[in-house]
Order: C-alpha cells, then sequence, then structure tokens
C-alpha cells in the first residue's frame, strides 16, 4: 500500500451552488482562487504565489465541500487526505507520506491534463500542531517540516500549479509557521450557517424529497439553532427514512420534528468521552 487514505477525487463534481449558507466564506475563497488563476499576470509582475488557503471552523459546515468547489473552480485535480494519516510509529513514515501526497497531486494532473491540482488536508491541526512542545512528538516534527519544505518549494511557474487547502477547527493548536507568509496565509472562516443559510441548506438537501404541505422550512430553519450543515443534512435524511418506514409517499412535518430529536440525540452520543 503506497498511501493511507489518500483519495483523488475525479467525477462527482462538487460546485459552489451545491453549498448552502456560506456566501462570505464562498466570497472570499473565490477572490483567492482568482487571484490564483491570474498566474501570468503573477508571473510577470513577480509576486509570490498564493500556496495555501486554510479553512478555519466547526466540523461539518462544510469545509470539505468548498474545498471541492474550489477544485472544480480552479479546473484543478483534487487529492484529499487527513492530517491523522499522517501519525506513524515509525519515523520518517510522516514525512515520506507528505512527499508521495505532492507527487500524486502531480502526476494525477499530468495524467489527466490538468495545469492544477489542489491538495486537501483535513484536520490539518494533528500533524500541524506547535512543534517541540513534547520530545514524543519529534515524529510529527518531521512530518511537519516535510509539508512546510513541500509548500515553500511551489512555484508559479511550475508545469503542474498545486495549490494547499486545509481545513482545522483548532486554528490556535497550528504551529505559528503554518501562517506565515508564503505558506497558509489566506484563512478564510465557515461559521456555523444562521436562519436563512440553515435555510438555504434544508432547501438543498430537500430538492429530491417530496414534501407534504404541512412541511415548513421556513420554520424548521428556524428551530434548528446551532445545527450544522452536515446535522441539517441528517435530519432530512432521517425525516425521509420515518416517513418510509410510516410508508408515507411523502414526507410530513411530524417525521422533521421527531428527526430533529433524533439528530441532537446522535450528536449527544457522539460527544460522549470514549470509555
Ligand atoms: P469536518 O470538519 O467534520 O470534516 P466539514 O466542515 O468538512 O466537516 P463537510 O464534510 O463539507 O463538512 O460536510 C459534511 C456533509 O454535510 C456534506 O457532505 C453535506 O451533505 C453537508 N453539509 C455541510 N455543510 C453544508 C452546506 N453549507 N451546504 C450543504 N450541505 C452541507
Amino acid at each position: 500500500r503506497n498511501f493511507a487514505g489518500e483519495q483523488v477525487v475525479t467525477r462527482d463534481n462538487i460546485s459552489f451552488a451545491d453549498i448552502g449558507g456560506q456566501a462570505s466564506a464562498i466570497q472570499e475563497l473565490r477572490e483567492a482562487l482568482d487571484f490564483i488563476k491570474n498566474y501570468k499576470q503573477i508571473q510577470r509582475l513577480g509576486i509570490r504565489p498564493l500556496k495555501g488557503i486554510l479553512l478555519t471552523g466547526p466540523p461539518g459546515t462544510g469545509k470539505t465541500m468548498l474545498a471541492r468547489a474550489a477544485a472544480s473552480y480552479t479546473d484543478a485535480v483534487f487529492v484529499a487526505c487527513s492530517g491523522s494519516e499522517f501519525i506513524e510509529m515509525y519515523a520518517g513514515v510522516g514525512a515520506q507520506r507528505v512527499r508521495r501526497l505532492f507527487q500524486t497531486a502531480r502526476e494525477t494532473a499530468v495524467k489527466q491534463g490538468k495545469s492544477n491540482a489542489l491538495i486537501f488536508i483535513d484536520e490539518i491541526d494533528i500533524l500541524g500542531g506547535k512543534r517541540g512542545q513534547t520530545t514524543s512528538h519529534h515524529e510529527y516534527d518531521q512530518t511537519l517540516n516535510q509539508l512546510l519544505v513541500e509548500m515553500d518549494g511551489l512555484k508559479v511557474d511550475d508545469q503542474v500549479r498545486v495549490l494547499v487547502v486545509a481545513a482545522t477547527n483548532r486554528v490556535d493548536m497550528l504551529d505559528p509557521a503554518l501562517l506565515r507568509p508564503g505558506r497558509f496565509d489566506r484563512q478564510v472562516k465557515v461559521d456555523l450557517p444562521d436562519k436563512k443559510g440553515r435555510l438555504e441548506i434544508l432547501k438543498l438537501h430537500t430538492r429530491n424529497k417530496p414534501l407534504a404541505d404541512d412541511v415548513c422550512l421556513e420554520s424548521l430553519a428556524k428551530e434548528t439553532f446551532g445545527f450544522s450543515g452536515a446535522h441539517l443534512e441528517s435530519l432530512a435524511n432521517e425525516a425521509a427514512i420515518l416517513a418510509m418506514r410510516e410508508n408515507c409517499q411523502v414526507i410530513y412535518r411530524r417525521h422533521f420534528h421527531e428527526a430533529v430529536d433524533k439528530v441532537i440525540m446522535g450528536d449527544r452520543l457522539d460527544r460522549r468521552p470514549a470509555p
């Protein structure tokens, strides 16, 4: 096996229109991507290329979706992995995986005839935590150093232009070296959706579902304060499952209400401390 969980997504494109309620994050991200798209001018003026974008915010708010939409927007191959995949017991393995990750991104782009690659690293805090805090973290240090080396080496006139997008909900935990100019120097906040955002997300996730006349998505959006996009997706799905169990042809309001409780309960169970 070459690499733990690195995943190249080629089909099933996601666009910014598939993401509900993240208008300001989408706008900021788009601005950064438009800058990158202008690479000829960047080259001509000798501007330092933007190599890394950090998406920060709570789980389930659409950071992975945003990264995938960014890849489609820039016509880049999308290679995803998680920070946890770099943590190994043996010295040097994590660093080697980082090298392979960048290599895979470049090779895949060449194979597909694309000049852009987007590497997505979820949970970057696991590999990019502050260095040298404890001696046992020596292995993480090497891995993080390798990531910095790879990023420092990215050039605007490379055959394949690589952009690294990383996600975290613990930006305070990151090693400051990652946030220095030329690395992740653009940060985009991805917050929990507000009421309007929740409505947009509910609309997106019920567009393929038959709803009864008594279902009011506006009031559901009001009643789901604190829900993330992932919660709302699972709410719509649970409601449909409940309707199926009762052999209903459409999904009624009561199914949604029951599903709200289920999602809240499920979330509580998820957050129980490990035994
Ligand atoms: P994590 O930090 O846990 O990796 P994330 O922020 O990357 O979470 P995603 O993986 O992008 O979140 O979202 C999980 C699922 O939740 C998506 O596949 C989608 O179904 C739904 N979802 C989350 N946010 C949104 C959104 N803003 N609009 C539509 N669907 C969303």
